[in-house]
C-alpha cells in the first residue's frame, strides 16, 4: 500500500482492511502454503527491488479508476516497461470498465436508466463465469514478514466485530445465502431500516473480496429473473455508474457535476454540523441512523439519504463536510459511490434528486420505519414518549420530552423543518437566477 490509496482510507475502512489482509494471508497459507507480503511504502520502489532481487519478469494488477490511482498505474508502468518487465493490468473491481459504455454521441452517459441499458447487456455478453482459485504457484522468498498495522488509535472500532466478518470466504458465503434468502424480497424491503434486509454487501466489494462479476454471475445461475433480482442488479448498476462518474467527471470528490452549485450559498455552523455527526438533532430518525453509522461503520441506504438531505437542505452544511465524514465513519467508503451519494443527495450531481426534493425526516419514518423499531433500537430511552408518532416528533409530546431533556437523555430539535426548508429553496432559487 502505498499514499495514494492511504490519503483515501477512513479510520473505519482501515480497521477492515486490517481484518481482511490478515485473514487473506492466513488463508493463503492454509490453502497454497503461500506466504504473502503485504509491503508498504513507495510503489515503484517495493516493485523494483523485489523485481530485481527475485528476478521478475511479469507484473499484474487490478485496475483503480480515481485520477491519483490511474496516474499512479500508469507512471508505473511505463517506468516497468522501460525496465522489460511485462506489465498487465486487469479489470475485477467493475462488470465493465467505464470507457466501454458511451452514449450515440461517444460521451459517458449522464442519465442511469440508458447507462445501465446499455451497461447491464454488454456485461451479459462477456459471458464471465466466476471460477474459484485451485492452486498457486508456491513463491519462494526469504522476506522477513513484516507487520503490518492500520488499525486507528481511537478503538470505538472494537465493536464492528460483532457485526462483520471481513474476508472473502464470508463474503462468499453471506452473497449465497443472501440469494437464497432474501434476494426475491428486495425490492419491497429495500427501503425499510426496520426490515434491515439488504445484503451488507458494500465493504466486501469495496476491499475487492468479491467482484461485482461474481455477485452476477451467481444471481443469473441461482435465480429466475423478477422485479426484485432486476432491482438488486441495478444497484450493483448504481456502483458502476458512480465508477463513470469517478473516471470521467471533473473531480467527483470536489467539484459538483451540475456547476451552478459552485455558486451555492452553504453555511458554516460547526455547532449544527457536531449536532448531526452525534445524533443530537432532535430528529430521531436522523440521530437514530447516526448513531448506528458510529455503532457499526454502516448505514442503511435510506438512511444515508434522509440524514445526507438533512445536512445539505435544512442545515445548508456544504455536501464536503457530510462526504468527509462518511469516508472517516463508513466501513465501506468508496470513492465512487460516496462521492456520486453526496452529489445526489444534494441534487447536483449526475441524474441527482432534484434539490428542491427535500426528504422530510418525520415523513420518512412514517414510510419506512413505520413502528419507529430502527429509531427505538438506538435510542430506547424514546420509548418513554409511549405513541409511535410521538417518537416521530418527540416536540409534540413536550413534557415528556422536557424530562428527557432535564436527565440529559434527549434534545430539543436543532432547526424548524418548515423554515429551513423554505430557507434551502430560496437559496437554490437565487443560484438559478446567478446563471
Ligand atoms: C450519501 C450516500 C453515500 C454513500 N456512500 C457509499 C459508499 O461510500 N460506499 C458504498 O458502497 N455505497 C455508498 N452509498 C450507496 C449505498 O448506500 C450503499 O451501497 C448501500 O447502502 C450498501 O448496503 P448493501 O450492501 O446492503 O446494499 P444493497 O442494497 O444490498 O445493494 C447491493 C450493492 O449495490 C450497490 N449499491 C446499492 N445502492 C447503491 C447506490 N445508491 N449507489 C451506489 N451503489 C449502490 C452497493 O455496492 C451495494 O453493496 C452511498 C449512498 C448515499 C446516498
Amino acid at each position: 500500500m502505498d499514499d495514494v490509496e492511504k490519503n483515501s482510507l477512513g479510520k473505519a475502512s482501515s480497521w477492515w482492511l486490517q481484518k481482511s489482509l490478515e485473514k487473506l494471508v492466513q488463508e493463503y497459507k492454509k490453502k497454497f502454503n503461500v506466504d504473502l507480503l503485504v509491503c508498504e511504502g513507495d510503489a515503484l520502489k517495493i516493485l523494483e527491488r523485489f523485481i530485481k532481487k527475485y528476478q521478475i519478469k511479469e507484473v499484474i494488477w487490478n485496475r483503480l479508476y480515481s485520477k491519483q490511482t490511474i496516474q499512479r498505474d500508469s507512471s508505473l508502468k511505463k517506468k516497468l516497461e522501460l525496465e522489460n518487465i511485462i506489465v498487465s493490468s486487469f479489470n475485477s473491481h467493475l462488470l465493465n470498465e467505464p470507457w466501454e459504455i458511451k452514449n450515440n454521441s461517444g460521451e459517458f452517459f449522464k442519465v442511469f436508466t440508458p447507462y445501465w441499458r446499455k451497461s447491464y447487456p454488454f456485461f451479459l455478453e462477456k459471458n464471465y463465469s466466476y471460477q474459484e482459485i485451485k492452486k498457486i504457484l508456491p513463491i519462494k522468498h526469504d522476506e522477513k514478514k513484516e507487520q503490518f498495522y492500520f488499525l486507528p488509535n481511537k478503538k470505538w472500532y472494537e465493536k464492528f466485530e460483532q457485526y462483520w466478518i471481513p474476508g472473502e470466504k464470508n463474503a462468499l458465503q453471506k452473497i449465497d445465502q443472501y440469494i437464497e434468502q432474501n434476494i426475491n424480497h428486495y425490492k419491497i424491503n429495500r427501503d425499510r431500516p426496520d426490515i434491515d434486509q439488504t445484503s451488507r454487501i458494500s465493504p466486501h466489494l469495496k476491499f475487492g473480496e468479491i467482484s461485482p462479476r461474481v455477485i452476477v454471475d451467481k444471481i443469473v445461475k441461482n435465480t429466475v429473473t423478477n422485479e426484485s433480482i432486476l432491482t438488486y442488479l441495478s444497484e450493483i448498476g448504481w456502483r458502476e455508474f458512480s465508477y463513470t462518474l469517478l473516471y470521467y467527471a471533473d473531480d467527483l470528490k470536489y467539484k459538483p457535476i451540475n456547476k451552478k452549485f459552485e455558486k451555492f450559498n452553504w453555511v458554516k455552523n460547526k455547532i449544527q454540523f457536531n449536532s448531526w455527526k452525534k445524533g443530537e438533532t432532535g430528529f430521531p430518525i436522523v440521530d437514530a441512523a447516526m448513531l448506528q453509522l458510529y455503532e457499526e461503520g454502516w448505514m442503511h441506504n435510506r438512511l444515508r439519504m434522509i440524514v445526507g438531505s438533512f445536512l445539505v437542505k435544512n442545515l445548508r452544511i456544504h455536501w464536503h463536510e457530510g462526504e468527509n465524514y462518511f469516508q472517516d465513519c463508513l466501513l465501506d467508503y468508496d470513492e465512487a459511490s460516496n462521492p456520486a451519494g453526496w452529489q445526489w443527495v444534494s441534487g447536483c450531481g449526475a441524474d441527482a434528486a432534484p434539490y428542491f426534493r427535500i426528504f422530510n425526516p418525520i415523513l420518512q419514518s412514517e414510510r419506512f420505519d413505520p413502528q419507529a423499531k430502527f429509531i427505538l433500537k438506538f435510542l430506547p430511552q424514546l420509548k418513554l414518549l409511549e405513541k409511535v408518532k410521538f417518537i416521530f416528533q418527540p416536540w409534540l409530546n413536550q413534557p415528556v420530552l422536557n424530562e428527557l431533556i432535564k436527565s440529559n437523555k434527549y434534545i430539543s430539535p436543532i432547526v424548524d423543518l418548515s423554515v429551513s426548508r423554505n430557507k434551502a429553496l430560496d437559496a437554490f432559487k437565487e443560484i438559478n437566477q446567478k446563471i
